[in-house]
């Protein structure tokens, strides 16, 4: 069922994903300094129907492997829905896979998510985010988190989640907050695209802590 657009005017979730989809293709990313992005999302509550629903997540996950990114969420495509997907091949060397974590994650779709850290460990890495393109930053996050939630089909998610799945896990609720990774990174860690590559691109980001003056967890 489509709810008619509310009495301000403002299209529904179904309006607005249907206007989205019309195009066809990858989805326009939005980038930092939208509104959208820092504006927090609405619970999801089956507003699309089965088969919109599926388009969508579809039109999510290929605009996700077009960028190609590792995760996202419905606000980087203008939704302020509480929706997003994560999916990580993890085509890394096997050294930057034992110190990240940095394990397969498969396609998944989290709707409703939620986390909170579990145990005191903390891991601090370069991360990036399609919404800020061109940078990236050391962001100290739980090493270990439960996600709660639901999946695509409306299934309960309770589950820990480690290693690099679980960093990608909080960035995309994030977003579902209003959240940015830059909220959460040190500052002086920020580093070009050109700098990641020619300088940062080690396993762990300890000769950019210490060359750059910033601090990692113990
Ligand atoms: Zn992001």
């Amino acid at each position: 069922m489509g709810a008619p657009a509310d009495r301000a005017g403002r299209p529904s979730l179904v309006e607005q994903v249907e206007e989205l989809l019309a195009a066809g293709g990858p989805l326009p990313l939005l980038e930092a300094g939208e509104p959208v992005l820092r504006q927090g999302t609405a619970p999801y509550d089956g507003e699309l129907p089965p088969a919109l629903l599926g388009r969508f997540v579809a039109a999510l996950r290929l605009t996700m492997r077009a960028a190609p990114g590792v995760g996202l969420a419905a606000p980087q495509v203008g939704v302020a829905v509480r929706i997003a997907v994560i999916e990580d091949p993890a085509p890394v060397p096997e050294e930057v896979r034992v110190a990240r974590g940095r394990v397969p994650q498969p396609f998944r779709v989290l709707v409703n998510p939620s986390y909170e850290g579990v145990g005191l460990e903390r891991a601090a890495f370069f991360e990036g985010c399609l919404s800020v393109p061109g940078w990236q930053a050391v962001v100290s996050r739980p090493a270990a988190v439960r996600l709660t939630g639901q999946d695509e089909h409306g299934r309960a998610l309770d589950e820990v989640v480690t290693g690099w799945p679980a960093r990608i896990v909080q960035h995309e609720t994030d977003h579902l907050d209003g959240v940015l990774y830059l909220d959460r990174a040190d500052p002086r860690s920020f580093s070009s695209s050109r700098a990641m590559a020619e300088r940062w691109n080690a396993p762990t980001p300890h000769a950019a802590a210490r060359e750059l003056g910033f601090r990692l967890p113990e």
